[in-house]
């Protein structure tokens, strides 16, 4: 569903959503058939990257989609409440976060504000992809990051981890080229 609603997305073919009707028809329950975490960034939108309307996906939002505690944590009540059979990762060409921890590499507790705690979880992703700024390094960065992710929310959840185990639940991963629109599963 996820794939076939991108290619509507890439190919200029999207599903006119009647957002009042489906609005009065989730107020007493939801039931998304898919978790997805991703970059902030206002250029990756999952409901217009696949072409899916309210109640649809379960969204968890943080610069350079990394799984931190808190969305681990929204994450396991989709699994285990909403029981979505399915959580995305989902990374994208150009990530701003992912090119911090490169530009940063050797100095994330330089950069202002919270950022460092933030930056330093994408640290590995841009030590695996060499360390050193660059487009090819981006790239690979990017893709690793969403690697890492998907390993992450295994091994720190309990709960998502058994629900892999006895095939309630899948996880994948996959970048999205803000060129084309294609959501890529890595
Ligand atoms: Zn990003």
């Amino acid at each position: 569903m996820l794939m076939a609603g991108n290619k509507r997305y890439v190919d200029g073919n999207t599903i006119s959503h009647d957002h009042m009707a489906t609005r009065g028809q989730l107020i007493g329950f939801q039931k998304p058939f898919a978790t997805i975490i991703r970059c902030s960034d206002s250029r990756t939108s999952p409901e217009i990257i696949f072409d899916q309307g309210h109640g649809d996906l379960f969204v968890c939002a943080v610069a350079g989609n990394v799984p931190t505690t808190e969305l681990v944590a929204s994450m396991e009540y989709s699994v285990a409440v909403l029981k979505t059979p399915l959580i995305v990762v989902m990374g994208h060409s150009n990530c701003g976060a992912v090119s911090e921890a490169l530009k940063n590499f050797n100095d994330i507790d330089s950069l202002p504000g919270s950022l460092p705690s933030l930056i330093s979880q994408i640290r590995p992703a841009a030590s695996q992809a060499g360390g050193e700024f660059g487009e090819e390094a981006l790239s690979e960065a990017i893709r690793c990051n969403v690697r890492n992710g998907m390993e992450r929310i295994r091994t720190t959840s309990s709960i998502i981890d058994a629900a892999v185990e006895s095939g309630d639940l899948r996880i994948i991963g996959g970048v999205y080229d803000m060129q084309s629109g294609r959501f890529e599963v890595l």
